[in-house]
């Protein structure tokens, strides 16, 4: 996105909006710039960045537009607090989309200067290392064996696993898997573990977003593959804005599993249930992944009865349902219920836009919402993530609480997973992950990663 987009992007909004207020009440980030004397409404703050920004020279906008935010910090502030999800637009009655309004505002904030490269460093996905490819380095996990982007055309693929970041960093098991069953659905399918690039969309680099992502698919199609397979929406968001990706047919594996006759795997659903119970994984009832579910579907949450009660947590990135919709039938089987955000109100997880950096409260008030207050109100046992960062979040939220009851505990928290975890046979591994990133900095390659990543 350079300057001139972003300022359109901006322009686009700002004239579209016709000040309805609808947005405000939805957001504290709306509210409380609203407080603070800023701009009320998401038309509102694009319409002040694009008239700062509108001067005749690039340089003079810049100008302008930093003299803007040392004016008025608490509208900074509310852009990066922001964490693009866009629930506060949903309902806009011209459509503006507060994520490319946002994405615009930080490009802005960081092309003036106004913020840095503090704590973006190590996900700069276009470089070779970042921390999921460092990850994966340090902790020997690699693909070499298995059909790549760059082999596809030499093995005769057509189709490429895209299963993102944090799923092929942190599940490296359940990653082959996925790609076995696709493969096993005769599909000449190749993997690409790289990052879609929205990481850099939180910094502000969104220019090198949107280069990354029209690298990816142009290497897609000129490697002949036809079908891209995504697991998580946020990526496919990704692939879909590039010009050119309508080459490529850009398939939700939900779908694809709903189709193929994926089923629950009842003793990975007690498992994940177990885990926030603190029962062993070995406790679990054994069950044919293909077989009917055994417990009884009595939907009634709460302790001592067979059945947990899952809850589908939706990606922000999945107002559509195409990957949430095949998921619901995925799991129509189970003991089920919705979660006050859902479907096209789908909310954050906390993890999104880097706000942790600058309001880390605030994160674990989204990432709380989603994983504890409303599946305890809605009568859910199991939360199950569609984004694989989702899980992270919530893995992690969980972590942080264990051991601080006065912040609501850990130990009661409903549990949570990602949904490949309930249909494969392998699972994400939270506690040996959250060492291993921990450990990484401080063994024998520390001092590399000191010196790539930060
Ligand atoms: S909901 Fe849309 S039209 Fe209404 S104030 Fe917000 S951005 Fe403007
Ligand atoms: S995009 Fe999300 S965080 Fe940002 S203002 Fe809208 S609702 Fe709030």
């Amino acid at each position: 996105m350079t300057w001139q987009n972003a300022v359109e992007t901006l322009e686009g909004a700002a004239s579209a909006c016709i000040q309805c207020g609808a947005c405000i009440p939805r957001c504290e980030v709306l509210e409380s710039a609203e407080g603070a004397g800023c701009a009320r409404s998401v038309g509102e703050i694009a319409r002040l960045f694009a008239d700062a920004a509108a001067a005749p020279t690039e340089e003079a906008a810049r100008a302008a537009v930093a003299a803007l935010a040392e004016g008025r910090p608490a509208l900074v502030f509310a852009v990066r607090r922001c964490c693009m999800d866009a629930l506060c637009t949903a309902p806009c009655p011209t459509a503006v989309d507060a994520r490319p309004v946002f994405a615009a505002l930080r490009a802005l904030l960081h092309d003036a200067g106004v913020t840095t490269m503090d704590g973006f460093t190590m996900t700069q996905v276009d470089r070779e290392w970042h921390i999921f490819s460092a990850y994966r380095a340090v902790h020997g996990i690699w693909y070499n064996d298995l059909p790549s982007l760059d082999t596809a055309r030499e093995q005769g693929c057509d189709t490429l696993f895209f299963p993102g970041c944090t799923l092929a960093s942190y599940a490296p098991a359940l990653t082959r898997e996925v790609l076995r069953w696709l493969q096993d659905q005769g599909m000449a399918a190749a993997l690409c573990a790289e990052c879609c690039g929205s990481p850099l969309r939180s910094g502000g680099l969104a220019d090198r977003a949107d280069a990354h992502r029209a690298r990816l698919v142009a290497r897609a199609v000129e490697a002949g593959i036809r079908r891209v397979v995504l697991v998580c929406p946020g990526c496919r968001d990704e692939w879909e804005a590039v010009p050119g990706a309508e080459a490529l047919e850009l398939v939700a594996l939900p779908r694809l599993l709903a189709e193929g006759g994926a089923r629950p795997r009842p003793e990975k659903i007690a498992a994940a249930f177990g885990r926030a119970a603190g029962e062993g994984a070995e406790e679990a009832p054994a069950a044919s992944p293909a077989g009917p579910l055994p417990f009884p579907s009595d939907g009634a949450a709460g302790e001592g009865r067979g059945a947990p009660v899952l809850a589908l947590m939706d990606s922000c990135h999945d107002r559509d349902g195409r990957f949430g919709g095949p998921l619901r039938r995925l799991f129509a089987d189970c003991p089920m219920v919705e979660l006050a955000h859902h479907g096209a109100e789908a909310a954050c997880c906390g993890a999104a836009g880097a706000v942790s950096l600058v309001d880390g409260p605030l994160c674990e008030r989204r990432a709380l919402r989603m994983l504890r207050d409303e599946p305890r109100a809605a009568g859910a046992d199991l939360v199950v993530a569609n984004c694989p960062t989702c899980a992270y979040t919530f893995a992690s939220t969980a972590r942080a609480l264990k051991g601080a009851p006065a912040s609501g505990g850990g130990d009661g928290l409903p549990a949570s997973c990602q949904y490949l975890e309930l249909l494969f046979e392998a699972s994400f591994d939270w506690p040996a992950t959250f060492a291993q990133l921990e450990a990484m900095w401080t063994g024998e390659y520390g001092p590399w990663l000191i010196q790539e990543l930060l």
